[in-house]
């Protein structure tokens, strides 16, 4: 496994990012409050000794958004540390904090959310160029807006001067990656970047973002429910389940041998031939259906995994080293398995 998803956080200043045990949890209801743990002591690093692919995976409500948004400073773990640069992002002086924001740039599944339907798609180019103060000249910025548009195989003379709505959306979901590369970023989150254009824009959207890693040596974390994307366009793959990393590795190995349960279920259920069947639908026989009423101290996927011991109730697994360069946080590895 490259270095990136490697769980024994150092503080090393050459990773990007160091997710140090973070946890956050989320209250609803009004009276009956429940609790949902959204990151479960995630530790995850990314590497900023190359540029690297990165994809986050899991079903929607595993924590992978919040892992971004934590990255991004949005949500503020309520415990454990995110480390930019080495550097902690809660304490972080302001104006190192202006440089991460820049460095370190964001792309939505909904691009027309990103917006104002009352200012030409100039603006969104435009307010970043100030803000950073990327360019000294109107000239200069008008160069680097043009050449951000073409890096993203968008034609300035057919993309400035309109309004969002006059854009399809595989335009305004790369104009949103032009965006991104007009700051000059050392590592875009992309969110969901395809799921809401058509498969011939999504591939041209997954070219353009591995050409930004390939020749402008940008990181990307693709974060994603769907594994088939994240094989196509990743090296390395964290594979979430309520909160917690289960398995990381190169992205070859974990789908084409999955070793954790959950990660298991997730491919067995690929290509979904009826599209109403969700990930983690398996045929459930009667032990799995009293199984999915306990709940559990231990394993967060007990209720829901074929293979669960007695143990796996009471305790929570620790990462266990299956390959040289993949681990899974499952009991099953226990023996003849390093324990990371
Ligand atoms: Fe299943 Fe136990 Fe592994 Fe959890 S720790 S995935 S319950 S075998």
């Amino acid at each position: 496994m490259s270095s990136q998803v490697n769980h024994a956080g150092s503080g090393d200043s050459a990773d990007i990012f160091e997710v140090r045990n973070a946890t956050k949890a989320y209250s609803s209801g009004m009276l009956k409050k429940s609790v949902t743990l959204a990151a479960d002591n995630v530790t995850w690093r990314i590497t900023g000794a190359r540029p690297t692919i990165t994809a986050v995976a899991g079903e929607s409500g595993s924590g992978k958004t919040t892992l971004s948004l934590m990255l991004t400073g949005q949500v503020k773990p309520d415990a454990g540390q995110i480390f930019y640069r080495g550097e902690d992002i809660a304490t972080m002086p302001r104006e190192r904090r202006k440089l991460m924001r820049r460095e370190v740039q964001p792309i939505y599944q909904d691009p027309f959310s990103a917006y104002n339907p009352f200012y030409k798609v100039d603006h969104v180019l435009q307010m970043p160029v100030r803000h950073y103060g990327l360019a000294r000249t109107k000239k200069e910025a008008e160069f680097i807006i043009h050449e951000a548009l073409e890096t993203v195989g968008l034609r300035p003379a057919e993309t400035l001067g309109r309004f969002p709505h006059q854009l399809s959306g595989g335009q305004r979901q790369r104009l949103m990656v032009a965006r991104a590369v007009l700051c000059k970023p050392k590592l875009i989150l992309a969110d969901e970047p395809v799921s809401m254009v058509d498969a011939s824009l999504r591939a041209t959207i997954l070219t353009s973002l591995r050409r930004l890693n390939q020749e402008l040596g940008i990181s990307i974390v693709y974060i994603t429910h769907d594994l088939t994307t994240a094989y196509q366009i990743a090296e390395d793959i964290a594979i979430m389940y309520a909160g917690s990393i289960v398995e990381a590795g190169p992205v070859d190995q974990v789908i084409r041998d999955p070793k954790h349960p959950y990660t298991q279920l997730l491919i067995a259920s690929i290509p979904l031939p009826d599209k109403s069947k969700r990930w983690g639908g398996a045929v459930k026989d009667e032990a799995s259906i009293a199984a999915a009423k306990r709940t559990t101290t231990g394993c967060r996927f007990a209720p829901r995994c074929p293979a669960a011991m007695d143990k796996c109730w009471s305790q929570k697994p620790p990462f266990y080293q299956t390959d040289p360069q993949r681990k899974a946080a499952c009991f099953l590895f226990e023996d003849g398995a390093r324990k990371v």
